[in-house]
């Protein structure tokens, strides 16, 4: 069963794959009395800044034709307001761009030209995301499949290519057949809960790379990649989001938690129901002949600030928790379904 011991101080949860030194630095934020908001956000912009994570934000690697589009979500728990962005282009900080949709509007999600447009309304600092690091990535991948230069611009003005040694005609080919070689992704989830319960949950990602052009996975949709309510808890996925999406997980998770679950039970019984819809459609997410299986980690954190992760990957995955009262965050293996 969950306990109270967390419940006086600050958390910060987050995926593994974050700097300490960010996670400390939210840390002490919260300490000095900065709202979990503000917090969620600022660890976000930091990771976005990251120029060694290729599946977030600043160098994030692009979708098939180089484009790099971010997507993010925020979740305050306090009031279940949120607000989320898809396939943003070129604007340095989605997740802030993402709370402004919250704050400054009657919606929830924005995307592409759109979400570009009211980012340059709000003043958004604008940025080149993609680095020629990301850009070199992509573009091996490209020639392997034996795309050159004249083929990539008949792909990117919306034409067909002719006897391609891969026997790629257009995106739909391109997107499916890099996607082929595709081993894992990476979102950054941080859920952030201040010593009076308010719990804000912020994700934030360039999501699947070589994707076909404005594809959204879950972490922009609220209930899929990213959901907290002050109630119950919070939890936030990475991974193959076309899993997510259908399952409805981060919402199922926090579902959990109000009909009483622990976290533990929570957790796991959300991955493995995730993981028995996944059998259910068979080769409908065994993307072409992937090796690795497509695999969900999901952060759950319940209303006393007690943390987990869960996933149902093979190889071990892990996460972040840092409190208040610690100097440093604390690395974990996240629970598996093949554990
Ligand atoms: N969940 C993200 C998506 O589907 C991918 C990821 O975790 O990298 O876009």
């Amino acid at each position: 069963m969950s306990t109270n011991t967390h419940a006086t101080h600050g958390t910060i949860l987050a995926s593994g794959e974050i700097k300490d030194w960010i996670i400390e630095r939210g840390t002490e934020m919260l300490r000095n009395g900065t709202s979990a908001a503000d917090v969620a956000e600022q660890v976000a912009r930091d990771v976005e800044d990251d120029a060694d994570d290729h599946s977030v934000g600043f160098s994030g690697l692009p979708n098939c034709l180089g484009m790099v589009e971010c997507d993010a979500s925020f979740m305050d728990g306090a009031t279940l307001n949120a607000g989320a962005v898809g396939a943003l282009v070129d604007f340095r900080h989605p997740i802030s761009v993402a709370r402004a949709v919250m704050q400054r509007t009657l919606h929830i999600l924005l995307v592409g030209d759109g979400a570009a447009r009211f980012a340059r309304e709000i003043k958004a600092e604008p940025r080149t995301m993609l680095t020629p690091t990301a850009e070199a990535i992509w573009w091996e991948r490209l020639q392997a499949l034996g795309i050159d230069q004249d083929a990539l611009n008949i792909l990117r003005g919306g034409g067909a290519i002719q006897n391609s040694p891969a026997q790629i005609q257009g995106a739909i080919d391109l997107a499916n057949q890099c996607l082929n070689f595709r081993k894992g992704s990476d979102t950054m989830n941080v859920i952030v809960r201040d010593a009076t319960g308010h719990i804000v949950s912020a994700v934030t990602t360039s999501g699947i790379a070589w994707k076909y052009p404005s594809r959204l996975g879950d972490s922009p949709i609220i209930g899929a990649g990213n959901y907290a309510d002050n109630r119950f808890g919070a939890a936030a996925c990475m991974g193959l989001g076309e899993l997510t999406i259908r399952h409805g997980s981060s919402l199922r998770a926090v579902m959990a938690l109000q009909l009483g679950q622990s976290l533990a039970t929570a957790g796991q019984s959300t991955m493995l129901d995730l993981w028995h819809m996944q059998k259910r459609l068979g080769g409908a997410t065994v993307w072409h002949n992937q090796s690795a299986d497509p695999w969900i980690r999901m952060l759950l954190m319940d209303a006393n600030g007690n943390c987990g992760a869960y996933s149902t990957a093979k190889e071990n995955l892990t996460y972040k928790v840092q409190r208040t009262n610690e100097a440093a965050p604390t690395q974990f293996d996240a629970w598996s379904v093949h554990n």
